[in-house]
């Protein structure tokens, strides 16, 4: 007899950070679903024999992180989202079968759609800040809304040229030094570097260069607000930030493990806010 109790898990290495627990666990509460999801900590080396036993050690799906997201797409049959961004991060098994999904897209165009309904009527040129494999998801999911030119600026232009190759023609590259020349005209700047992440330098972008209307998105959560979205939101930009593509990235897995889709509400967004916040300085130190 199967158990009752459905689980998942995040598998990575380290996984300590990961918040996905908090977000699906929540979820699992809220909801009321006898679920389980938790954290396991798997080396590369271990890493396909864990994929292989996953339904023998009771998962019926999971998140891929850091370092395996390339794997996880080489052990499963991957949708086209998974194969455009070349990182698998949401596994689920379906009749035996390992699929895997790039669920980074959606949680970019969800956040952006609840945060800025109808960005996409009106965008002309975006700024894609970065090429690494999260550009690969922002970059995919705006060719998907049609927007057109995507203007990659990336400080090793080896890799911008990667990804304009991969995407194509919509894609042209910016360089590095020439990143606030190319905001005069921008309706929507998203920035997938990892710069304003805690312990890295800000970005050097000066907003007052992008036009009143436009629309700025970081993919950094820790800090929850980044140095980025509160100098936009000072000049009254509209944005979408991190945390809410976090939050929003991680409905498809808990809908395709626990068959409902979840909401992102206030409350689990407050939750993950005060899970980020650096921990109060002991008075003694
Ligand atoms: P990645 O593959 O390592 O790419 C990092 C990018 O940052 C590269 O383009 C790199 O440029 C650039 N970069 C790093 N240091 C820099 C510096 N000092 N100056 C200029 N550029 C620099 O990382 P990723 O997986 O794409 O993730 C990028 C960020 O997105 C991380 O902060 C991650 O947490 C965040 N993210 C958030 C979500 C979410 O749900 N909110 C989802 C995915 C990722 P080079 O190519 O020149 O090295």
């Amino acid at each position: 007899m199967t158990s009752p109790i459905r689980a998942a898990c995040v598998i990575g290495w380290p996984v300590e950070h990961s918040r996905s627990p908090l977000i699906h666990n929540y979820w699992l509460e809220k909801y009321g679903i006898a679920g389980t999801y938790r954290r396991e900590a798997v080396p590369p080396a271990e890493f396909t024999a864990f994929i292989r036993s996953l339904a023998a050690r009771g998962y019926v799906g999971a998140n891929v992180t850091l370092p395996h997201k390339e794997a996880a797409l080489a052990l499963s049959q991957p949708d086209d989202r998974a194969r455009a961004v070349g990182a698998a991060n949401t596994l689920w098994l379906d009749a035996g079968v390992l699929h895997a999904t790039n669920s980074d897209v959606e949680g970019f165009l969800d956040n952006l759609d609840a945060c800025v309904p109808h960005w996409d009527r009106s965008t002309g040129k975006a700024v894609v800040l970065g090429a690494g494999g999260a550009a690969r998801a922002v970059i995919y999911g705006l060719i998907g809304r049609g927007v057109e030119p995507i203007v990659l600026v990336n400080r090793t232009p080896g890799r911008a040229e990667v990804l304009r190759q991969k995407f194509g023609a919509r894609v042209q590259i910016v360089h590095w030094e020439a990143l606030n020349a190319t905001l005069a005209d921008a309706t929507l700047l998203v920035n997938t570097t990892t710069l304003g992440m805690q312990g890295q330098p800000e970005l050097p972008v000066d907003l007052a260069r992008l036009p009143g209307d436009a629309v700025v998105a970081d993919l950094v959560y820790v800090p929850a607000r980044t140095p980025l979205i509160a100098s936009a939101n000072a000049r009254a930009l509209r944005t979408a930030d991190g945390l809410g593509m976090l939050l929003h990235q991680a409905v498809r897995g808990f809908a395709l493990w626990f068959d409902k889709k979840p909401a992102v509400t206030p409350e689990l967004r407050s939750l993950l806010e005060a899970d980020l916040a650096p921990a109060p300085r002991n008075p003694a130190e």
